[in-house]
Formats: C-alpha cells, structure tokens, sequence
C-alpha cells in the first residue's frame, strides 16, 4: 500500500477563515491534537503576514517534535527570511513557498509576465534552500493555468532544490477527472535528481474537495492538503475526515493509507469547535452529530439485526465516543482527568487541570450527572481562559411583558475595585450588557449571540458564544452556566477580558 502523507492547513488555511481565529495558545492545544491524530505536516500559519501569527508559528515549531512543521511564505527571500526564523528551532522544519501560476493572477494581481515568475520562482527556492533544508513549492490557481506554463514553474522548483511540488485548485473549480489527469501529467512530465513528491491543495467551492483529493491520490499523488472538519478560505478544503476514512473504506480502489489515527478524528473535530465556537454541520461526514444517527424505522430495524446494514463503520472507530454519564459529585480527580484525555481535548497544564476539577466539583453540586458536553465545555472555558481582568461580583435582572428590561450589576476589577452599572435594554440580555458597558465605561457592540445547551435536559447548563468590537478591535467570549443570563454575562466579561490581554 502506498503512504499518502498529509499535510495539514486547520492552523493557516483553515485559520484565515471568518470565524476561525484562533489567538496562540489555542493554537498550540490545536497542533497537539492534530500531532496525536498522526498529520504529517502541521502547517501552523503564515509567519510574514502578522506578527501574531509569527509568535505562533514559532511556538509550534518549538514545541512539536516528530511531526513536521510548516509556514506558508509568498515568493520572496524576505518573507523566506522571516519563515526561517519562526520554523529553525522545529526538529523538521518545511518552508512552503507559494506564487500564483494562472494568466489571470499574473496579470491582475502579481503584474508579471511568465518569464518574470520562472526566475522569481528560481531565485527564491534556490536561496530558500540555503536556509532550509526541506522546501514545499506551490502553484496557486494551478487548475487555471496553462499546463505546460504550470509544468515548467514546478519543474523549475524542484531543479532549484524543492522536494515538494503542489498543485493548489485555489477556487475549487476543477473537476475529478480533469485532476486526475493534470497529476498524472506532471508525474510523467517532472524530474528530479532526488525524492520528490507531488501534492494536490483542493478547495470545496463546488463541494467537490474530498473527491478531487481522491483522484489525485488515485492518480499517484504522494501529499494531499487537509483541514480538521474541512474548514479553510469560502467554503473550505477537503477534510481530512473524509479523505482518511475514505482510503480506509477502499482500499481495492486506492491501495494507500495515511499514518493517521482514525481514533482521534471526532476527537480533533470537537477540539477545533470548541476552540473556535464553529460547529460543524449535523450531517457531516465521518464527524456530524448525525453521522451515525439512524432514525427511520426500517434502518433501526436492519441495525439491530446487524449494524452494516447502515453503518459503513462504527462511531468507535472513529473516535467517536457515546455520552457517558459517569461522573459526578463523588468522582475523583483522576477520573475526570481520564476522561479529558480520552474525549481528546487535554493538552492542559497543572494549573488549568486544578482550575477544571474545581469547576467540575461545584456543576456536579447541581447538576446530578456530569456529561462529556458538560466536560468539553468546562475545559473550553479554561483553555479560552484570559487573565481575569473584570470578574462577576453580582446583579440583579428584572425582566417581564409589563415592564422595562433592566439590570444592576456589580463587577470587580482586578481583585480591588468593585464598578456598578444599571441599564435598560430590549430584553434582559441586552439590559445586562447596558449594564456591564455602564459599569466599565466601555462602548463594546455586540456582533454575534449564539445560545445552545451544553446538553439535553432540563438542568442543562447554557453555553453563550458572543463576538464584540470594541472600537476597530473584534473580540470574543464564552461562558457556561446552568443560568443562562449568566452565561451571557460571564461570556460578554470573557470577551472584554480578552481584550485587556
Ligand atoms: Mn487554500
């Protein structure tokens, strides 16, 4: 069987998409994860382009040993330079540099001739080279480029010292069989004195991500890029859910696996959503909260009489664990400890572990049982956790049809000051926030509100999602609780703590 080697883009395709920012240690908890689920490269930003996103780069590149870590750089030694300088304490560093190969993107864009960007390409693998020892090229818009143009750009990086070439579908137009084919002209077309592989970066534009993944790996394509739930610019990339269990389903079609660990896949999808706030559609494949649902009445009669009536593979096998109510108030550390690390969301220190067990202690006070969403959104709150600036000290929400929405609230800062605000507002939330901006003096607008239950029940506990901008600064928070104007609260605060950062 042949070894497809993924190159994985959550932390910088997937990353720049609206929604998906993620600050620096959310990041790093994102890139263990993606290590554990067995990704052979973790491309972890794009270090020229902010210096956020240099610092994470870095971070990644310190910390993860054993996989490869990648960041993204246009086609210039200086942003080659700055790449370097994040990558070179990685055990094995990659510096993938990318130009733009189409007529269109030449002329509208990058305002060079064809010729103009064979030497650019030429001149900064060859000094990038001198820097790094492994070198990713990428044609963006590839798919909309003159073939044989197409095939002398990548011929002229691995002549210049690249051991990678990728073939990005930058707008996700191309078709299956049109992939097929372009890859293999290029493994027929490009030579190498040493190893070289040739991968294939598929957009879902038209939702046809996975499937032209699926034909360049059918073709001989040796790396394909993929994203945790599929995430990445517009409508994303192909997911690496999909691709992995894909070639693990067929394998008389594909004859080639991944090194990745199909266990961990629900695992790393739950992380990145609760990293982010995103969920993921409920009929996606492999990780959608349907995915193993099966509701008629005709499909649970087959699987009761066997599961592969309707079931191609089993949740287990993709990690996918059932609720489990086990914990509660007489629960010990270690089991709860157990059950972070099994859900696949660890990756906490000392401190937040102490932070969560506590916080766990005082929801298993009211909530009898204590489930794995419960958990998730526990430790969420903690690995979102920002210094704790503004802290709830108390208030008081008046609400009803016959009377003004209004809420007085007490907020302590720092530990020493205690601010009151009191404010009217549409409905009670919108008075609480009043309220919290009154308190600090602040003019933060809310932009987004999102409300779901942690879990079913009637104790469920609330978990709010808010994004806020406070003058040209967007911010967000979370917060949980069994109260759901308290969660509201505690998530605004979160938010405006995240700030003060
Ligand atoms: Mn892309």
């Amino acid at each position: 069987m042949r070894r497809i080697e993924l190159f994985d883009s959550t932390l910088r395709d997937g990353e720049q998409a609206p929604g998906f920012s993620m600050n620096l240690t959310e990041k790093l908890s994102m890139a263990r994860v993606l290590a554990e689920l067995g990704v052979d490269v973790i491309e972890a930003g794009f270090a020229a382009c902010s210096q956020g996103d240099f610092a994470s780069v870095k971070a990644v590149a310190d910390e993860l040993k054993g996989v490869t870590v990648a960041s993204l750089c246009r086609c210039t030694e200086k942003d080659a330079e700055i790449a370097w300088n994040a990558l070179k304490n990685a055990e094995k560093p990659l510096l993938h540099i990318f130009i733009a190969t189409s007529d269109l993107h030449l002329e509208t864009k990058l305002g060079m001739t064809r010729e103009q960007v064979v030497e650019r390409v030429a001149a900064t693998v060859s000094y990038a080279k001198t820097l790094c020892p492994d070198i990713e090229f990428s044609a963006e818009d590839a798919t909309r480029s003159d073939r044989n143009f197409l095939a002398k750009v990548l011929q002229t990086a691995l002549s210049n010292g690249a051991s990678v070439v990728n073939m990005a579908d930058t707008v996700g137009i191309a078709q299956p069989d049109e992939i097929e084919d372009l890859v293999r002209f290029m493994k027929s077309e490009l030579k190498s004195a040493n190893p070289w592989k040739l991968s294939v970066h598929c957009h879902n534009d038209l939702g046809l991500a996975t499937a032209n993944t699926l034909a360049a790996i059918k073709a001989g394509a040796d790396r394909v890029d993929v994203t945790v739930n599929g995430i990445g610019e517009r409508a994303g990339n192909a997911a690496v859910e999909e691709v992995v269990m894909a070639l693990k389903m067929r394998p008389e079609i594909y004859d080639a696996d991944t090194g990745a660990n199909p266990k961990m896949l629900v695992p790393a999808s739950r992380k990145l959503v609760m990293l982010t706030g995103c969920k993921v559609q409920a009929n996606k494949a492999v990780v959608g909260k349907n995915a193993f649902a099966h509701e008629a009445g005709i499909h649970q009669h087959g699987m009761m009489k066997d599961r592969r009536t309707y079931e191609i593979f089993h949740p287990e096998d993709v990690g996918a664990t059932s609720e489990r109510i086990i914990l509660g108030k007489h629960s010990g550390r270690h089991a709860l400890e157990d059950r972070i690390s099994e859900l696949g969301i660890g990756g906490l220190d000392k401190e937040q572990l102490d932070t969560v067990f506590e916080k766990f202690k005082l929801l298993a006070e009211t909530k009898k049982t204590v489930g794995d969403r419960d958990i998730e959104a526990i430790v969420r709150s903690e690995v979102l956790g920002v210094p704790e600036i503004y802290r709830l000290d108390k208030y008081v929400i008046n609400s009803g049809n016959i009377l003004s929405n209004t809420c007085n609230i007490r907020i302590c800062r720092k530990g020493e000051t205690y601010l009151d605000g009191f404010a009217a507002g549409e409905g009670p939330i919108d008075a609480a926030y009043n309220a919290i901006n009154d308190a600090l003096k602040k003019d933060a607008k809310l932009l987004d509100y999102v409300i779901e239950s942690v879990t079913g029940g009637a104790d469920a506990q609330g978990a709010v999602s808010v994004k806020l901008s406070v003058g040209d600064k967007t911010v967000k928070g979370y917060g949980v609780s069994v109260n759901i104007f308290e969660a509201s609260i505690l998530a605004y605060l979160n938010a405006l703590n995240a700030l003060e950062e």
